[in-house]
């Protein structure tokens, strides 16, 4: 099955979080930078919807909750109004090139995460045309 690389920015700055240097599974990956109560680095995760692989510069313990920034803007990416169905934690917001957004929820080791869309159809036709061959 083919499956969906996403190409995501900033939904504050609208600027490209994609980091086409560093690569994870052969797709440009998303670069975040990452807060903890213990420390702070870098945070990339696979661009691959529904693939929970990902790389960190500090330590994550699992279950705890992380703080994410854009590596642009330095404004947190964290949505007021969604929070994670199976475990209650806030839901990190992506917003996606072409409209519409990705929802990751911030605990670690928690896979859940969720395309949201205000048009569905109108979503699904902007990303086949985007592209083409998921
Ligand atoms: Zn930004
Ligand atoms: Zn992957
Ligand atoms: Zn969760």
């Amino acid at each position: 099955m083919e499956k969906l690389a996403l190409n995501v920015k900033c939904p504050h700055c609208k600027k490209s979080l994609m980091d086409p240097y560093h690569r994870i599974h052969d797709k440009p990956s998303i670069l975040l930078d990452v807060k903890t109560d213990h420390g702070e680095g870098k945070l990339r995760l696979c661009a691959y919807y529904g693939c929970y692989t990902h790389e960190s510069t500090i330590e994550l313990k699992e279950g705890e909750i992380v703080h994410v920034y854009c590596p642009h803007c330095h404004q947190e990416l964290v949505s007021q109004s969604k929070f994670c169905s199976e475990c209650k934690a806030p839901m990190i917001p992506l917003a996606l090139q072409r409209g519409g957004r990705v929802y990751v929820c911030s605990r670690v080791g928690c896979k859940k995460h969720f395309l949201s869309f205000e048009n569905i159809s109108e979503a699904l036709t902007r990303l086949y045309n985007e592209y083409g061959d998921f």
